[in-house]
């Protein structure tokens, strides 16, 4: 019987766990909690939530929605136990946390296939294995990755900015331009005198996260100051940092603006463009606020809001092969947040990729290559996709999906096309993988 081992029983690692398992693959599961914890997790379960207790929208139509729907069709374990102890939230699945972990914790415990090891794995393991450790990855395994990877492909800390969808900019109030006439790539947001001080004010005064112990130490902040934090230095700091209008003139009359959001291209079907210098550590409620004070982005879609946190992962575009297996070792697959998704849901979906491939590869079947127009296989195209201006992680959502190739300007017409495109890809890749589909239990 083929054997994987699986470092981390996080979201991640359970259901990669789980996924072998269920394909008849012996797996060596090794969890350093409770003899070591991380700076977030405080009990010894499984697939332990370390914040909310919301998994996000349950929706059938939204981009998370669609997720949840595709993890369920492969019988996820994360799912199964979420829908098992779920608490009233509306319309988003939320769980009982502590029935839910216990859930994953005694379903995997219970598993004939499944042998568990409280311990904390240092290096890589030598054959077939699963490295699901997630953003808090423990310290002697993180720098044995770094190693392996690559100095500049390993990140520590996650300093992010904003990212809008390409259609809910209001391209009559932006213009297209790049610095000193060199080019267009940039879509650029003016705002005069009045609407730029209006905006300092309310920036340096929005609401921020709490940053948590492990956070707070400084030197993760280098380099990537949050914008109200650079604000609070004088009232025209922006102008000349981030905002800074100077070779932007607009075309339509010439003129150089008073302050200037520059907007860069986020991915190569140009459906997302991100704020450029804007990471900020506000509250997202107050991103949103304050961010559409900007003329172009009144109406702005926020599909992923600006965070500041620890967060270990890696470029994915450059150190992963496509199937989450690491280029340098292809014995080595990631699992989880490590890859560059962000979200319980995310990570558990990556977790369930590298389950399935990894028994795959065990079973010496070629691995299958899923369609970018599911939400899983969009999530694999971001972890593949290389980008000019680099690698950011990513919560599910409708940017990663490829464009409908029409123009559909109703929002939940378009979520409901998305969702119908997802779910005929998933039947018709099911169709052609037949070994992937489980009947039972
Ligand atoms: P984890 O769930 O963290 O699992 C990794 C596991 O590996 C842990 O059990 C850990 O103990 C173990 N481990 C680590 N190193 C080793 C080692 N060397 N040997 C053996 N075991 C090891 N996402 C959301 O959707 N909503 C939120 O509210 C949210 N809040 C977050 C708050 C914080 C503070 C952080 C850090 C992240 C948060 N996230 C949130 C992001 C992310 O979705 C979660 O961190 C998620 O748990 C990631 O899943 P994972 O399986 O990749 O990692």
């Amino acid at each position: 019987v083929p054997e994987v081992t699986v470092v981390g029983a996080g979201l991640a690692g359970s259901e990669a766990a789980w996924q072998l398992a269920l394909r008849g693959v012996r797996v060596k599961l090794f969890e350093m909690r409770p003899r070591k914890y991380t700076p977030a997790h405080t009990t010894d379960k499984f697939a332990e939530l370390v914040c909310s207790n919301s998994l996000g929208s349950n929706v059938e139509d939204t981009p998370a929605g669609i997720l949840k729907n595709e993890l369920r069709r492969f019988k996820s374990l994360v799912m199964q136990c979420a829908d098992e102890h779920a608490v009233p939230a509306g319309r988003a699945l939320a769980v009982d946390r502590e029935s839910f972990s216990q859930c994953v914790t005694e379903k995997l415990r219970s598993h004939p296939m499944i042998e568990i090891n409280c311990k904390e794995v240092e290096d890589l393991p030598d054959g077939l294995a699963i490295v699901a450790t997630g953003p808090l990855t423990s310290e002697s395994l993180a720098s044995r990755l770094k190693e392996v990877v690559g100095e500049d492909f390993l990140y520590f800390f996650d300093a992010v900015a904003p990212i809008v969808t390409a259609e809910s900019i209001d391209m009559s109030k932006a213009y297209r331009a790049s610095r000193y006439g060199k080019g267009e790539d940039y879509i650029n947001c003016p705002l005069t005198e009045e609407e730029y001080y209006a905006f300092w004010e309310e920036l340096v005064s929005a609401e921020r996260i709490p940053l948590k112990d492990f956070e707070r130490d400084g030197k993760f902040f280098e380099g990537c100051m949050p914008v109200e934090v650079l604000a609070q230095r004088g009232k025209d700091t922006l102008r000349y940092g981030p905002m800074r209008p100077v070779g932007l003139e607009d075309p339509k009359d010439g003129k150089m603006p008073f302050a200037v959001v520059q907007l860069r291209q986020e991915n190569k079907a140009g459906t997302m463009y991100n704020l450029v210098g804007f990471q900020t550590n506000l509250k997202w409620k107050e991103q949103e606020r304050v961010l559409r004070m900007i003329p172009a982005l009144k109406n702005a879609e926020f599909v992923r809001f600006g965070v500041m946190h620890r967060n270990i992962y890696v470029n994915a575009p450059k150190v992963l092969d496509g199937h989450l297996r690491l280029k340098a070792r292809s014995n080595i697959y990631l699992a989880g947040q490590i890859t560059g998704v962000e979200g319980y849901v995310e990570s558990t979906a990556m977790g369930l990729v590298a389950g399935i491939n990894a028994a795959c590869q065990a079973r010496g079947l070629s691995l299958p290559l899923w369609p970018m127009e599911t939400a899983i296989g969009s999530l694999m195209n971001h972890l593949s996709e290389e980008r000019p201006h680099g690698f950011q992680p990513m919560n599910m959502n409708l940017g990663l999906f490829p464009p409908l190739g029409e123009r559909i300007k109703d929002r939940s017409q378009r979520l409901a096309r998305h969702a119908e495109r997802a779910k005929r890809a998933l039947e018709a890749f099911l169709a052609e993988n037949k070994m992937l589909v489980i009947e039972k239990d």
